[in-house]
């Protein structure tokens, strides 16, 4: 069997509708194939649960109620488990990585954020386009680069959408100290992160279901769609 595992990559040979997080691709690394197989299969089935409910329930499934079923199984894991998530608010390292989302999700946070403060300023403009080129370099470059800042970032460092932020956001825990995610303080140090099947699964429907990209590509192509409108 094919092993890992990029963030946006369908697994071949049976997993096509299974995508994993660098997070879990990273932890399966460590795993012995067979165990790999069974945690992609049971992935996979419960894909196929949250894509059966998005066509039988229609709109009443939607991005909202996955976000929402999301943060309850990251709540009841966080509950229920020694090792929790030390994710603090204020603490934003985090928010210095690329982003990647579904189009609806892009959609989703950028209407958020309009009804807050309006549309993209230009200079917010500015940064986006930066992020897209900065995407091509690499993942290190890209957190250490000044223009990594999510636009949706605010001074306080706090996330200006936090109840509309994407799937890969909402997803992303750490644990042990939060500190550790600073890339330019403990530049060879890989922080602790956690994998939740369920959330990866919920994840896998929305690349599923739209075009997968960064967040900042999404709203630039928004942006410019409204202005051939
Ligand atoms: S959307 Fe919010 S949580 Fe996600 S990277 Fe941007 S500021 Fe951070």
């Amino acid at each position: 069997m094919a092993r890992l595992v990029d963030k946006s990559t369908p697994i071949p040979e049976g997993f096509e509708r299974v995508h994993i997080s660098s997070q879990l691709g990273a932890l399966l690394e460590k795993f012995p194939e067979d165990i790999v197989e069974k945690i992609l299969y049971s992935i996979a089935e419960n894909v196929e649960v949250y894509e059966r409910n998005v066509k039988h329930f229609g709109k009443k499934y939607n991005l909202k109620a996955i976000y929402e079923q999301t943060d309850e199984v990251l709540k009841k894991f966080n509950n229920a488990n020694p090792v929790k998530a030390s994710c603090k608010k204020g603490c934003a390292f985090c928010c210095k990585m690329e982003v990647m989302c579904s189009r609806i999700e892009a959609e989703y946070a950028l209407k958020a954020s309009e009804k807050l403060d309006g549309i993209m300023m230009e200079d917010e403009m500015e940064i986006l386009r930066k992020q897209v080129e900065l995407s091509k370099v690499g993942t290190l470059e890209y957190a250490l680069s000044p223009d990594a800042v999510c636009v949706f970032l605010t001074d306080d460092n706090e996330c200006s959408i936090y109840e509309q932020r994407p799937m890969a956001c909402r997803n992303y825990q750490v644990t042990g100290d939060p500190a550790r995610c600073d890339v330019i303080a403990y530049p060879k140090e890989n922080v602790a992160v956690i994998a939740y099947l369920d959330t990866e699964a919920m994840r896998s429907v929305l690349i599923n279901a739209d075009s997968y990209k960064l967040l900042s590509e999404h709203i630039l192509d928004i942006y410019k769609e409204r202005e051939q409108h």
